[in-house]
């Protein structure tokens, strides 16, 4: 491809409002065209790279024995409502009504669709098992769109989903996609992580993600660096520090004027944080929660909302604190009625805790549990941070931020039990088809890609999913003797297959140059009169500083040889 002839132009100064690598290179290199909030078009040289993605994707699930499908964006609001989920996805569900007044959905996901068509194709268990994938196109209407192609509203996914007829199937179907996941990104030449995820409230089966560690990422994920531990802050675990064990006192009111945080409380009694129990207020689906949890703990809103099995949760507004009854900055677990109440189980970690009296600028001493309070459940709710310990070796667990490319899920029965998706066993007996659900995000992949491999001046693109595989700059191109040498380096590589963007361009050597630095293809080959003079041009990787002289006649097999060091095939880490 000619540069001069390419869609798209770069950018010389930094684009407003790109708060990531690269969302910013992106923007600058010309990949990409805002729409609308989250909403992207790409240009050629993005959507090639998101086209080589999908190959190797589309490539690995088939050697996992997927099969490639392809299903409507559109669908009949009924079937998201026989799942129930037209409710629980709320306002992330696109809706729209056809000219018969019909209710129709721009589809998020698949399951529900595709187990419609399931149930008219599985009619025994010789039918299973089976995956079946596809790459197609999502919409869901995201609260914050963020990051370029990180969180759109619009963006292609492969979703691969597989059907067993037992749980020992689902197992080895979700080890394969485990396998192909693995090959994937490293073919790619990403560094993924596999962490253990949240398998939300329904399910409670196996779920992990599979993440690239990035201080730009949306999530964080807590490692173990001893034993190999990782998971989601949303799901982590961590051992607790146990207290030491005391006689239990009896209740005692102390004054405490003008205290209302624990920080405040923990110095004026002179006692550290952990022997103090706070309260944190929260409105679950509608329904006002009392949440107590340890001085010393944050509560984890997923594990918070996944035990109250509730699909909406937030903070509850001081208004709604006032009118349950409750002084705030002094609440009390001790003599509350009528409230619902979650307890973290650091509370059976420790006596004699330090709790609000329900009454301004008094404290309780000496609360201990179930003595001096009720919970209507005691389940672990903690958030884990950064150097607390690993909950399967003694190690300091590290918190670093990641971007999610992968969810691997096991949905049991989930969605084929309400779709009635059935299938006769060898003795005749209906049982439900145990599913599994497999999720790549396309472009988030490309955009976590450069994330991961970007320097300075640009991308440094790993070479299986750059656009092109090298930049030829021909410098000059006022003199004929660079053209018709760089005319020929151009088609000698074309005809090896080797996909080379041309800059054709009568732009200065400092703009070709930074351009191509920019865009960050795996090579740069020059023509320049100066390397002309002894029949030679220069090539040099995208992260090597210094540039090599090749001789002419050798170029397309030292970029050949050059290239094949790229390509990682095998992925068993
Ligand atoms: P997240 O927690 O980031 O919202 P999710 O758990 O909703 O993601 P899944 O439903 O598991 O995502 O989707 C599978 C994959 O699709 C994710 O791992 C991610 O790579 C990609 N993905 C999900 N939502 C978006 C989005 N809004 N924009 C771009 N990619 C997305
Ligand atoms: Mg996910």
């Amino acid at each position: 491809m000619r540069v001069s002839k390419l869609f798209g132009k770069t950018l010389r100064d930094d684009p407003a409002d790109a708060e990531v690598a690269s969302h910013r290179l992106m923007l600058k290199a010309g990949m990409i065209h805002q729409a609308a909030a989250g909403i992207y078009s790409y240009l050629p040289l993005a959507w090639r790279s998101l086209r080589k993605i999908e190959q190797i994707i589309r490539e690995e699930m088939d050697v996992a024995g997927g099969q490639e499908v392809r299903l409507s964006a559109l669908q009949p609001r009924e079937l998201w409502d026989a799942s129930g989920r037209t409710e629980i996805l709320g306002p992330q569900l696109f809706q729209l009504e056809d000219r018969r007044d019909r209710p129709l959905v721009l589809a998020p996901t698949h399951e529900e669709l595709l187990l419609t068509m399931v149930k008219a194709n599985v009619h025994s268990y010789r039918d299973l098992p089976m995956i079946l994938y596809q790459i197609q196109t999502k919409f869901r209407d995201e609260p914050r769109p963020r990051a370029g192609l990180m969180r759109v509203r619009e963006f292609d996914m492969k979703d691969a989903y597989s059907f067993d007829i037992d749980e020992d199937g689902l197992d080895v179907a979700y080890q394969a996609m485990v396998r192909a996941y693995r090959k994937i990104y490293a073919r790619c030449g990403l560094d993924a992580i596999m962490v253990e995820a949240d398998s939300g409230a329904i399910g409670g089966k196996d779920s992990h993600e599979f993440v690239l560690l990035a201080d730009s990422g949306e999530d964080t994920v807590l490692l173990c660096e001893a034993c190999g531990y990782a998971a989601n802050a949303e799901r982590a675990a961590f051992t607790k520090p146990p207290l030491p064990e005391e006689e239990p006192l009896p209740l005692e009111e102390v004054h405490t004027p003008g205290v209302t945080t624990i920080d405040g409380l923990a110095e004026f009694l002179g006692i550290s944080a952990a022997k103090t129990f706070k309260a944190v207020f929260y409105m679950a689906d509608g329904e006002f929660v009392f949440v107590a949890i340890r001085g010393d703990l944050d509560v984890n809103e997923v594990k918070l909302r996944n035990a109250l099995a509730a699909s909406e949760l937030r903070l509850a507004t001081p208004a709604e604190v006032e009118s349950a009854g409750i002084v705030a900055g002094s609440a009390s677990p001790v003599g509350l009625s009528g409230v619902r109440t979650v307890v973290d189980d650091s509370v059976h970690l420790g006596s004699n805790f330090v709790v609000g009296a329900n009454r301004h600028d008094y404290h309780l001493r000496n609360a201990n549990y179930p003595r001096d309070f009720k919970a209507d459940m005691v389940a672990d709710i903690a958030l884990a941070e950064d150097g607390y310990i690993c909950p399967s070796c003694d190690s300091r667990l590290k918190a670093r931020r990641g971007i999610e490319v992968g969810h691997v899920f096991k949905l049991g029965t989930r969605y084929s039990e309400p779709f009635g998706a059935y299938f006769p066993d060898a003795d005749g007996n209906d049982r439900p088809i145990i599913m599994g659900c497999y999720g790549i995000g396309v472009g988030r992949m490309l955009a976590a890609a450069i994330e991961q491999h970007h320097d300075d001046k640009g991308i440094k693109f790993p070479a299986p999913i750059a656009p092109y595989h090298a930049s030829l700059v021909a410098l000059n191109v006022a003199d004929p003797e660079v053209v018709a040498c760089a005319e020929d380096v151009y088609a000698r590589l074309g005809e090896a297959g080797i996909e080379v963007l041309y800059d054709d361009r009568s732009e200065t050597a400092g703009v070709k140059f930074n351009d191509a630095d920019l865009l960050g293809l795996p090579l740069r080959i020059v023509v320049s009169a100066r390397n002309l003079a002894q029949d030679a041009v220069e090539v040099k990787g995208r992260s090597e500083s210094v540039a090599a002289a090749v001789p002419k006649a050798d170029i397309v097999d030292r970029v050949r040889e050059m290239l094949s060091g790229s390509y990682p095939q095998e992925a068993e880490r």
